[in-house]
């Protein structure tokens, strides 16, 4: 890995961050009068008076206990998109850096990569979905490119990305390299988490919003070494993660054995969505998932997806999307709903196939 002081911008390494009324007192005390709040909340029962914990440390040390690292290895913000805008922002110049990433892949890469005018290079995965590390790693350029991103499971193949191509790509490139676990609750695999200390350039994205059932809270995480995340707590917005977003994770983190059993459901809905998909005759392929969708390709995919919309039924129309023409992708709902989907589907055969 190059020095982070050399992949990192200029004026990040150099930035004296904003120093909040709560970042520079620590201690017992019973009169607040620092922060030019209101002293009494806007109405009872709705105690939101006082500014948030800005470096979210009790709900750190509570993902800490779940995820077994240390706080100081993990930054929160308002969803995961949050650290991926962040670390373009942190490590990429605009107009000169370029971050590459695979493709098919997550769209927020290359939108946060437009908005801060950092160039998107994009590498084509193999064969269903292969990765290749030779590949990626040909696109990289010595100088200009800082971060490459790989999603795994990956949004929309659904596939996990192969591990020791990943493990190539950590050894070989010396910049960073983003590994999205967005999907990984689902997946039969161990986090690269656990890789973090071998691998001074992972950034690895986790969030609540799929497994843990919470996309409404806007929760995402990012794991790397603790100079990493010093830089990015430089960077974001002092209270990136709300009040009530912060007490809500509290609660959320008591329940792990119910994400389990929701987990556990919605793995063996894949299974039966995936033979179910099968039998459809103007299905063409069912791409294996370790997420919880399932990309399809169809006879006419703008047909079927209007047909399903038709029906008040709303799936992701990957059509228009670069290596997925004539895809679906189809989120795992509840028994009811997949139910309800399938017998549309079925209906679709009789009336235009
Ligand atoms: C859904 C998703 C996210 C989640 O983003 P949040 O901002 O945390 O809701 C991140 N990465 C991928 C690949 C996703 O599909």
């Amino acid at each position: 890995m190059r020095l982070l002081k050399d992949l990192v911008r200029p004026n990040i390494w150099n930035l004296k961050p904003y120093s909040s009324a709560r970042d520079e007192f620590h201690g017992a005390a019973s009169v607040f009068l620092d922060a030019n709040e209101n002293p009494y909340p806007p109405t009872s029962g709705m105690p939101v008076n006082r500014y948030p914990d800005p470096m979210q440390w009790t709900l750190k040390q509570q993902l800490a206990k779940l995820k077994d690292i240390a706080p100081e290895y993990i930054f929160t913000g308002n969803g995961s998109d949050e650290a991926i805008d962040l670390i373009i922002r942190t490590f990429c110049e605009p107009s000169r850096d370029n971050v590459v990433s695979i493709a098919p892949t997550y769209g927020m890469y290359e939108v946060m990569a437009d908005v801060n005018n950092v160039k998107y290079k994009k590498v084509p995965l193999g064969k269903d979905f292969k990765l290749d590390a030779e590949t990626v790693l040909h696109a990289v350029d010595e100088q200009f490119t800082k971060v490459i991103f790989l999603c795994s499971p990956n949004n929309p193949s659904g596939n996990l990305l192969d591990r020791e191509q990943i493990f190539r790509i950590l050894k070989y490139f010396d910049g960073i390299v983003v590994v999205d676990e967005a999907y990984i609750d689902f997946a039969d695999t161990l986090s690269f988490t656990r890789r973090l200390l071998d691998f001074p350039n992972l950034i690895v994205l986790q969030t609540l919003s799929k497994a843990w059932g919470a996309a409404g809270i806007r929760l995402g995480m990012a794991f790397a070494s603790e100079e990493i995340i010093a830089i990015l707590n430089k960077v974001k917005y002092p209270y990136n993660v709300n009040l009530l977003t912060q007490q809500c994770v509290l609660e959320i983190l008591q329940h792990e054995e119910l994400k389990n059993a929701q987990v556990n459901e919605i793995l063996s809905e894949r299974s039966r969505l995936e033979s179910a998909f099968r039998e459809l005759p103007f299905v063409r392929r069912v791409y294996p998932s370790d997420a919880n969708f399932i990309l399809v390709a169809v006879n006419d995919a703008n047909a079927v997806y209007s047909y399903l919309i038709n029906n008040g039924i709303v799936v992701r129309n990957r059509n228009n999307v670069a290596f997925c023409e004539g895809c679906l992708r189809i989120t795992v709902g509840t028994p009811d709903e997949n139910t309800a989907m399938l017998e549309t589907l079925k209906r679709y055969f009789g009336i235009f196939a």
